[in-house]
């Protein structure tokens, strides 16, 4: 079969499309047909070399996929040949193999059902940007029907997936983009204001959105950028989530004080195995009444697997990014 190998550590072009033996799910295991595989930035920071998570070489990338079951190995009944699936890491340490392939060995505990409404390439933006939003929303930040969320970086795969659990939870939305097509697809996903984080006076318009009242919820993709201002634009017992981040940041500690504001950190591999449950059944309930539909903005074949890892690191994001085997 074919899939994408690292040999080593480094930039897009290490990854390279090989001929690999075919595998054969064992005991507890099952093979998945891999229509659909989900590219996020994880997968990029893994291929450097310098995050925390670092594969023995040669490794196949990939966390996140959709397809079919092909076989299941002896004590497997969850599911069985020819489920649709989407894969999900388990946050358990089980091993598994990449997605960036034409097939994946994966414990039971990775796949979850792919109701037939959602395509494989959307249930390959599932995993890291669904689990990530949905924790980061409910779990970290606590919003509740109502209140106000600023997601900070809508365009890409968390945070279409935030928007869609907002607006499906009842609160009010307000979204940033870096380019008029994203503004557009987030203003699609049913945010009520959408602004370009591109424009210097962006932060007025969000507080003149609100009132002067600020958001209760500010879920950041860039605070390495933003967490200053985030904490300005906060209403009173405001809660920013750190979603993501690439570097160091000055921010005003004074400016959390009158607010009660809080800073929330988040990782979603400190997601339970009981944790997982419960996204997941949110997330399958979403697909099937309609109130979740990842958008995939680009579709390429296994062979650009570089070319993807790039545009991921770039702005412009427009949904979910997928390589198709
Ligand atoms: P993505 O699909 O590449 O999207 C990136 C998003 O960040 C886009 O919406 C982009 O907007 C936005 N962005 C770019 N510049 C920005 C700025 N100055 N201010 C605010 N937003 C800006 O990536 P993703 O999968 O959504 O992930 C988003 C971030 O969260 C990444 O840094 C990722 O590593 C991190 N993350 C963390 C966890 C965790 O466990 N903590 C899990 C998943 C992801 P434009 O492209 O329209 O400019």
């Amino acid at each position: 079969m074919r899939a994408i190998l690292v040999r080593e550590f480094g930039g897009p072009e290490v990854m390279h499309l090989d001929d690999v033996p075919a595998l054969e799910a064992g005991p507890g295991q099952v093979l998945v047909t891999i229509r659909a595989a989900g590219v996020n930035p994880v997968d990029a920071y893994v291929r450097t070399g310098t995050y925390p998570q670092k594969p023995a070489l040669p490794y196949t990338p990939g966390f996140d996929g959709a397809g079919e079951v092909a076989a299941v190995g002896g004590d497997v009944v969850s599911v069985k040949s020819g489920d649709r699936v989407y894969i999900a890491n388990d946050n358990l340490g089980t091993p598994r193999t990449g997605t960036y392939a034409q097939q994946a060995l994966c414990a039971a505990t990775q796949l979850h059902r792919l109701p037939p409404n959602a395509s494989f390439a959307q249930g390959a933006a599932l995993g890291v940007p669904y689990v990530t939003a949905y924790r980061a929303l409910i779990v970290r930040a606590g919003a509740r029907p109502g209140e106000t969320v600023l997601v900070h970086g809508a365009s890409g795969g968390v945070g279409i997936a935030a928007v869609q659990f907002a607006r499906a939870q009842g609160m009010r939305v307000i979204g940033t983009a870096g380019s008029d097509r994203g503004m557009q697809l987030v203003r699609e996903q049913g945010a009520e204001v959408v602004v370009s984080h591109k424009e210097p006076e962006y932060t007025s318009a969000i507080m003149k959105a609100t009132d002067g009242r600020g958001a209760d919820v500010i879920l950041e993709m860039a605070a390495h950028l933003n967490l200053d201002k985030d904490l300005a634009m906060l209403a009173r017992f405001g809660r920013v989530v750190v979603v993501g981040n690439r570097g160091r940041v000055e921010i005003d500690p004074r400016a959390t004080m009158a607010r009660d504001a809080a800073i929330l950190g988040l990782t979603l591999f400190n997601a339970t195995w009981a944790d997982l449950g419960v996204v997941h059944a949110a997330i399958v309930a979403g697909l099937a009444n309609g109130t979740l539909k990842p958008v995939v903005g680009r579709e390429l074949p296994l062979a650009d697997a570089a070319s993807a890892h790039e545009a991921v690191m770039k702005s412009g994001a427009l949904g979910k990014i997928v390589l198709i085997p």
